[in-house]
């Protein structure tokens, strides 16, 4: 079926693909495959990627009917289709008494979407790294015949654990799964980054923010307990919902779009946001409602950019200084105390003044050749850290978060060899891409054996992944 213009979570992708289909089950993708041979060939999940990793000018694919769930008589592991959506699949779980071992901020994502990206929460490794078989449909290399192909072990499992769907359409995931558990959490300001991180062995899923303006801590504290369920977790569920996913957020909204005044959004950081705060309330809740928010409630953009700890607080400190830069024109011009002159190399032309918090979480080294904490050596691997920026600037304002996420993207790379989610804005050009993935050439070698004529990859990913020129087929 030819499809009009499809648009992602953020809007700020939208494209018009040839062909978009819906295949009913394994075979109808095989039988889609065979009948467009030849053409480039992109599948999609949830669209919640706000990087260029769905588009494509040829065959889209969704997986919205690819949904089945089973789980393995061990109960270890449960089989899904590649569509469904974490949600459907938590609440399947949740029935059996088991869970996932990871999750991120939303549950909206699907199974293969969320994985081919690496995504993560706190404390943990990615989604990716709990797969332990992926069902392939490809071109066979010899034949040049669409075919299944069963991804269990070594170096090619490890490849599409988080493949960005460069090895070919992932029709079911084998993933493991684990007892359902309770998390005990409460907040806490911080002065520093280093009292927050004095926490991390108490509170190993914790994850904190940085207060833009204020530069404030804000530690969520979290570890999981065999305690029972709060007796005020309702109440906190509601201040959760209505209190920040709702209200906050509208807040930040007016912020962002009608009062886009750097005095009130510093007022609202210093002086209103703070009193909002509930310190110190400890509620023990189920793992999945404390892990995620009505986070995909309102439209935003988001980059994430990922250090080792042994970089975490220079690399605070440099997006601190690269914020107020970007927040006062005039400062911009001038090389702040803490950033390098060769930092300072953009002649900053747009405003941005930032005006939500900033989010840092670990994220524990995974098995895979490409997710964003796939380290050089298992053994020898450094915890990562992920940080946050998102901007809820409408569409037409965003030219500012586009100029100061680049700088910081490249800056942070140069600085701290940041890598950038795959699942979100990422701006960083191919060649920083092949220096900050160890094992990209290994993946390349296994994408040309699923793939060899390139044909599930688009222009973004042949540049940054596959070092092919975007224009070539
Ligand atoms: C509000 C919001 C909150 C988020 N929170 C988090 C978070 O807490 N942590 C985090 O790490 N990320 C987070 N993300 C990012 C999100 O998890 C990733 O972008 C994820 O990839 C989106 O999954 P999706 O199902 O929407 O996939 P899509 O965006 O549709 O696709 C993403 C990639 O997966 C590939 N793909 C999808 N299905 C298949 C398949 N069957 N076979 C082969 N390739 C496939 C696509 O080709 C594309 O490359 C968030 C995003 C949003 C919008």
């Amino acid at each position: 079926m030819a499809k009009t213009w499809v648009h992602n979570f953020g809007k700020n992708v939208s494209f018009k693909p040839a062909i978009f289909a819906e295949p009913k089950n394994d075979h109808e993708v095989i039988e889609l495959l065979r009948q467009h041979r030849g053409q480039p060939v992109r599948v999609m999940g949830s669209r919640h990627a706000w990087s260029d990793a769905i588009k494509t000018g040829g065959v889209l694919i969704s997986t919205k009917h690819l949904t089945q769930i089973e789980l393995k008589p061990d109960r270890q592991s449960v089989c899904v289709g590649a569509g469904c959506k974490l949600k459907h699949l938590l609440k399947f779980l949740k029935k059996q008494g088991l869970t996932l071992p990871s999750v991120g901020l939303i549950d909206e994502q699907t199974i293969a979407g969320a994985t081919a990206t690496g995504t993560h929460g706190s404390g943990k490794h990615s989604l990716s790294h709990y797969i332990r078989r992926v069902r392939l449909a490809h071109y066979d290399k010899t034949t040049k015949e669409p075919v299944f192909s069963e991804l269990d072990s070594g170096a090619d499992l490890r490849a599409a654990r988080c493949s960005l769907g460069l090895l070919g359409v992932i029709v079911e995931i084998e993933i493991e799964v684990r007892s359902a558990y309770r998390i005990e959490e409460h907040t806490k300001r911080h002065p520093s980054v280093a009292s927050v991180l004095e926490l991390e062995k108490q509170y190993p899923l914790q994850q904190f923010f940085l207060m833009p303006w204020s530069w404030e801590f804000y530690g969520q504290h979290r570890r999981e307990t065999s305690a029972n369920s709060s007796r005020l977790a309702f109440l906190y569920r509601t201040y959760w919902l209505f209190g920040i996913d709702w209200l906050l957020h509208l807040v930040i909204i007016l912020l962002a779009g009608f009062f886009y005044i750097p005095r009130f959004i510093r007022i609202f950081y210093q002086q209103v946001l703070p009193k909002t705060i509930i310190e110190n309330w400890l509620v023990t809740d189920d793992s999945h409602t404390i892990l995620t928010m009505d986070h995909d409630r309102f439209r935003h953009i988001e980059i994430e950019l990922f250090v080792n700890r042994s970089n975490l607080e220079a690399a605070l400190n440099h997006a601190r200084a690269t914020i107020i830069s970007f927040g006062d024109r005039s400062k911009a011009r001038t090389t702040p105390a803490s950033l390098t002159k060769d930092d300072c190399q953009t002649d900053y032309q747009q405003h941005y003044y930032h005006h939500y918090p900033i989010c840092v979480r670990r994220i524990r080294t995974d098995d895979t050749l490409l997710s964003m904490t796939s380290p050089a050596d298992l053994n020898s691997a450094e915890d990562w850290y992920s940080i946050s920026f998102i901007s809820y600037q409408s569409l037409h304002q965003r030219s500012g978060f586009f100029e100061f996420a680049n700088a910081l993207a490249i800056s942070m790379q140069e600085n701290f060899n940041a890598r950038c989610h795959w699942g979100k804005f990422n701006p960083l050009p191919p060649s920083a891409n092949q220096n900050l993935y160890p094992h990209l050439k290994e993946f390349r070698e296994i994408a040309k054996r699923y793939d060899p004529e390139s044909r599930f990859a688009n222009d973004w990913l042949k540049e940054s992944m596959l070092d092919i020129p975007p224009s070539a087929s």
